[in-house]
């Protein structure tokens, strides 16, 4: 057998990845533990039923959360981010924000020691749980939120404050700015490098999945050099690095008549509000959707809704140099060591995981067979308690029902 081995890259930045490979993950605090467990056994199951034994995930533990602070005093090591780094891919459950320690949230702070400058979440209808919609299998998009800057800058200034105080007097003094007494005062900045590394990174995206197109989500229209910019920024970045891939909407209209010519992704902008409405009303004609990140934090779980609910909706988080897959929930921790919740959306993240990492046929294999389990009926309780006549069954049940629908 080959020993196992870590993921490297090649000279284009591409990953290589042994067929033996390591990958380290963080079980999670609550329910982390119940939901990575069934996890596992369906990544594992994929992999060894795609590729008949060939290929396998040696699986690397980092102690973060609450079982690093048992182990070893930290939350989150530096330890723990350098293996991260180093091996380029993992995996995490949940974790608890410590009360307290001065920790705003271990997730931000893993995104922010990581850059990992790109929220991902897919949103793709998984038949038959219950939708709000009439076609909810219409809606499959994918998400790309920027993660580092806009209102996650978290730079703000408490009304009656000292620093608020100095902040209103430069503005009001020094910019003619015309400020309420005593307001509170947040600050979104928006730069054009990180626009331009997430937007390129939502169109390579769009390129190697085949999408039809890329949508900039936007409030540009009052706030024009931060949310009108990033929009600008965005067409920029996609004439200057994928011209030969792109067009943009005015260029398809001007120029093909409204018909998309073959391999090509149009590039279009819509302001955030009427996206929320055409995400609707016409939800077939959105594919990519990058945005900065207020808007990202809406439109994800607004979307997660019209395909029914957070429990489902995985997620990533990545730079160029490395990927974190997780769970979009948090701990649930009244659920904690029952063996109850739903490890869906940990589970698909996993796919997508196995997406990233090339190890597509088993990806497809996890979903497929994930989307089969739902359709028996045999779901954990909040698919259950929402699905006519269908059987409640436990956590790891579930898991070991997807793993018998890949024989
Ligand atoms: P939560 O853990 O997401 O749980 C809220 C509710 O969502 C649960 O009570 C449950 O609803 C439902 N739910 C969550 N996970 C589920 C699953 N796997 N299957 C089925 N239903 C599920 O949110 P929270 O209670 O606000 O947060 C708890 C802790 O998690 C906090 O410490 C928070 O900081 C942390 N958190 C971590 C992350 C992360 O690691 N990415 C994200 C968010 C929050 P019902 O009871 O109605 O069934």
């Amino acid at each position: 057998m080959d020993q196992p081995g870590k993921i490297t890259k090649d000279s284009n930045g591409e990953l290589i990845v042994p067929d033996h490979v390591i990958i380290p993950f963080i079980e999670g605090d609550g329910t982390g533990p119940d939901i990575w467990r069934a996890t596992q056994d369906v990544i594992d199951g994929a992999v060894s039923t795609a590729y008949d034994g060939e290929r396998k995930i040696f699986w690397h533990e980092l102690f973060v959360g609450e079982k690093g602070f048992k182990k070893n005093g930290q939350w989150l090591s530096e330890e723990a981010l350098n293996e991260i780094r180093e091996h380029m891919v993992a995996i995490k459950g949940p974790l608890t924000t410590p009360v307290g320690e001065g920790i705003r949230s271990l997730n931000v702070t893993i995104r922010q020691k990581l850059d990992l400058f790109a929220c991902i979440r897919p949103v793709r209808y998984i038949d038959p749980v219950p939708s709000p919609m009439k076609h909810p299998q219409k809606i499959n998009m994918v998400i790309f939120r920027e993660n580092t800057e806009d209102v996650y800058a978290g730079i703000e200034y408490a009304s009656g404050s000292e620093e608020v105080k100095k902040v209103s007097a430069f503005l009001k003094d020094q910019m003619g700015a015309n400020l309420p007494d005593n307001a509170g005062i947040g600050i979104k900045p928006i730069s054009p490098q990180n626009t331009k590394r997430l937007v390129a990174k939502a169109i390579e995206y769009a390129i190697e999945n085949d999408c039809p197109s890329v949508t900039l989500m936007h409030k540009g229209n009052i706030m024009k050099f931060t949310e009108g910019a990033f929009r600008n920024w965005g067409y920029e970045v996609a004439i200057e690095q994928f011209r030969d891939r792109v067009i943009t909407e005015d260029e398809l209209y001007d120029t093909h008549d409204g018909n998309l010519p073959e391999g090509k992704i149009v590039i279009k902008d819509r302001i955030a509000d009427m996206l929320f409405q055409q995400v609707l009303l016409r939800p077939d004609e959105f594919h990519v959707i990058a945005t900065p990140n207020l808007n990202g934090d809406y439109i994800s779980d607004a979307l997660a809704a019209q395909i029914g609910g957070l429990g489902m909706a995985p997620g990533a988080n990545v730079s160029n140099d490395c990927a974190v897959f997780e769970a979009t929930h948090g701990t649930a921790p009244k659920y904690a060591g029952l063996d109850k919740v739903n490890p869906s959306s940990l589970i698909l993240s996993g796919a997508m995981m196995l997406d990233h990492l090339g190890w597509k046929v088993a990806a497809a294999l996890v979903r497929s067979s994930l989307q089969t389990a739902v359709k028996s009926g045999k779901v954990t309780y909040d698919l259950a308690r929402q699905i006519d006549g269908a059987k409640e069954v436990t956590c790891s049940a579930f898991g070991r029902a997807i793993v018998g629908h890949m024989k």
